[in-house]
């Protein structure tokens, strides 16, 4: 396998040393094949926000598996998970199921052109939005990691019609809406960035962009992959108060499987085939056990006080980390909304992917390493955000906090 990975973002390559090998996840743990237990902040990358392998995903996986694993037909699961997504997003009136967040992105932008019958998009420097050709501009984390500008094999033709601002830009985006008069159908952005880090939006930032996309008869498109249904249960559009025409998901709503999808308002869904003329399609899309985990996941979610108390954990870790760093005479700079955190080894604010960049990546390597020695996983990148899940304890956080402390102070 290249790299000796299925996916480049579990490499080691930008912290150092080989990718650790799991063997099993449960909780908030993960035990790698030599039995070390690590406290673990990747949570396969979002998914994992009620804790790994939760005994009433599992169960219910158990029991869907006996009624087969793909129908390449309609099934009630859909149905029930389609309810939950609209229901919970505010954006979301029709709804359509593919099987990961690349997959989700590529159809939005199609339906995005489709729609306004315009080719141009706008995308934020830092931020992802899968592997398709034309997001593979200024991608953020695991483009960035690899110090990749780009990628070969991706056509100019094709990202010719990529425009790209600095996140929480406002100004950047008016000049590019000025530039291409006509041209530009719309601006997709994560309106919580992880895949740079963690960067929030300023206020107004989100506003604007309503605003900007609207006046010039453009779409507004919230890639919610990471944030939607972590950021609250709404996902970040609820949290912010800021409805964008179309929305994408994926990580949190397959709980732990392959799912991804796109929705927005009825009147732009009803393009897609078969209700419209545009196409996409997918054998695997919509099966019932991915289905089963997205609902047994966003039914743990439902339960009084969740996002409270994933609200509560994430603070005390980030300001523990902040405390910690700070006590130890270094740099850093860091925040966190909901399950989601991050932190950057230099002076702050950091509004976008540039001023990310100032982030010590060499001290980050060290803690890297020295925190997987005390058993902790963080993402093995500077740039990229931290998730927390339910399943999280106070004890969980006081025994990362220790670890912290004895690495901050052995990498200061
Ligand atoms: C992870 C992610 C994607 C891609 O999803 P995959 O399931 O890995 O294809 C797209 N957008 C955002 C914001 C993501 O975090």
């Amino acid at each position: 396998m290249p790299g000796g990975v299925s996916s480049p973002v579990r490499a080691f390559k930008s912290v150092g040393g080989q990718p650790i090998v799991f063997d099993r996840v449960k909780g908030p743990y993960a035990w790698d094949v030599d039995g070390n237990r690590y406290i673990d902040y990747v949570g396969s990358w979002g998914p994992a926000i009620c804790g790994h392998a939760h005994p009433d995903v599992t169960s219910a996986l158990q029991e869907a598996l006996e009624k087969g694993t793909s129908f390449g037909a309609p099934c009630e699961l859909e149905n029930q998970l389609a309810e939950m997504v609209i229901n919970a997003v505010p954006s979301i009136e029709m709804v359509r199921f593919v099987n990961s967040g690349t997959e989700a992105c590529m159809a939005v932008l199609r339906l995005m052109r489709a729609f306004t019958g315009r080719d141009k998009v706008i995308k934020f420097e830092g931020c992802y939005h899968g592997h398709a050709d034309m997001f593979l501009v200024k991608a953020g984390s695991g483009v960035a990691t690899l110090g990749l500008p780009d990628s070969p094999g991706v056509p100019r033709s094709t990202t010719a019609n990529t425009l790209t601002a600095p996140y929480n830009d406002l100004e950047a985006v008016k000049e590019l809406f000025a530039e291409n008069p006509d041209a530009i159908s719309g601006v997709i952005l994560e309106p919580v960035v992880g895949n740079a880090g963690f960067i929030t939006p300023e206020p107004g930032f989100l506003e604007g962009l309503r605003e900007l996309t609207k006046e010039n008869g453009a779409l507004l498109v919230f890639d919610e992959v990471m944030t939607g249904f972590r950021i609250s249960y709404g996902g970040a559009q609820a949290r912010f108060g800021v409805t964008p025409d179309l929305t994408t998901m994926g990580k949190v709503i397959g709980g732990g499987l392959p799912v991804g999808a796109y929705g927005g308002k009825s009147e732009i869904m009803s393009m897609v085939a078969p209700a419209g003329p545009m196409y996409q399609a997918g054998t695997l899309s919509g099966n019932p056990l991915a289905m089963t985990a997205g609902i047994k996941t966003l039914e743990l979610l439902q339960q009084e006080g969740t996002y409270e108390r994933l609200e509560a954990t994430t603070k005390r870790l980030i300001n523990g980390i902040i405390e910690i760093a700070k006590e130890n005479g270094l740099s850093i700079t860091g925040s966190s909304i909901s399950a989601m955190f991050g932190f950057y080894l230099c002076e702050g604010p950091v509004r976008n992917f540039e001023e990310a960049k100032a982030t010590d990546t060499e001290r980050f390597g060290k803690l890297h390493k020295a925190m997987l020695e005390k058993g902790v996983y963080l993402a093995p990148s500077a740039f990229e955000a931290g998730f927390t899940s339910l399943a999280h304890t106070d004890a969980d956080i006081d025994a990362t906090l220790k670890a912290f402390r004895e690495s901050f102070s052995a990498i200061a």
